[in-house]
């Protein structure tokens, strides 16, 4: 499946060598857009002025993805996990002058899940509830950005347990249970491809739209 479309976007990879960044990388090449910018911890090329940049790859590399955004104007789809609330705060910051997509994950089905959690999660919330994700052994942070997005959306500050094993691209359950029922609602993405599918749709949202925060969320609401 790809994201095909009119406008052809030049676009920067943040965390290009990375799995994330081949994975963006080859999706939108095969859409047909432009590489422009490619940076990670060997340095920054860039070859003509990025439309958007897309940061998959540390924290740490945020300070740096901002400015590159300052310097070409570019909007920004954020989706490396462990940001901290000073990270949000700068790219809400950022936000008041270029649009901006953050979502710890942009696989559609995630989101809906998040959907899901945020309206019903309430109507069990006299059930023991636990959020369970298995993610492959590279990854760095526990628990996932996703399980905190998750565990957010249901409104319960519920234990959350961590699996690191061989190369789960990223699994998540949330457990409900009570004496006499036992309701589990899990997520599978099978390839790191839906992340990038995600990535380019959000990256050709940010491209055309107002100045402002969003979420992946609000990218596919705003295609209904
Ligand atoms: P990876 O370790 O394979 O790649 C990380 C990349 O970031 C490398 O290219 C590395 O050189 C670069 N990098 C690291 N520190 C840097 C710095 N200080 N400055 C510039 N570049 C730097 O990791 P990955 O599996 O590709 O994941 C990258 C990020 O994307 C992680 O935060 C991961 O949790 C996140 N992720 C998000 C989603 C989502 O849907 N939001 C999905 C999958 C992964």
């Amino acid at each position: 499946m790809t994201y095909m479309s009119e406008k052809t976007l030049k676009y920067g990879i943040i965390g290009r060598s990375g799995r994330m960044g081949q994975e963006i990388e080859n999706v939108f090449t095969q859409a047909g857009h432009e590489l422009t910018l490619a940076a990670d911890l060997a340095g920054t090329e860039c070859w003509s002025s990025p439309d958007v940049l897309v940061d998959f790859s540390s924290h740490a590399a945020l300070a740096g993805t901002l400015s590159l955004c300052g310097e070409y104007g570019a909007a920004l789809v954020v989706g490396t996990t462990a940001l901290s609330a000073e990270h949000i705060a700068a790219l809400r910051t950022l936000s008041k002058e270029r649009a901006v997509v953050q979502s710890f994950n942009f696989a559609t089905g995630v989101n809906v899940l998040k959907m899901i959690l945020r309206d019903y999660a309430p109507l069990l919330a006299d059930w023991d509830m636990e959020i369970e994700e298995t993610h492959h052994n590279k990854k760095k942070d526990a628990p996932s950005g996703t399980a905190i997005l998750l565990r957010e959306a249901s409104g319960r500050d519920c234990p959350t347990r961590s699996l690191r094993l061989g190369g789960v691209p990223g699994d998540h359950t949330a457990h409900f249970a009570n004496d006499g029922e036992v309701l589990s609602l899990t997520h599978r993405a099978l390839s790191r491809s839906v992340f990038a599918l995600g990535a380019l749709r959000a990256a050709l949202f940010a491209a055309g739209a107002e100045k402002g925060f969003y979420t992946f969320e609000d990218v596919l609401r705003s295609a209904r």
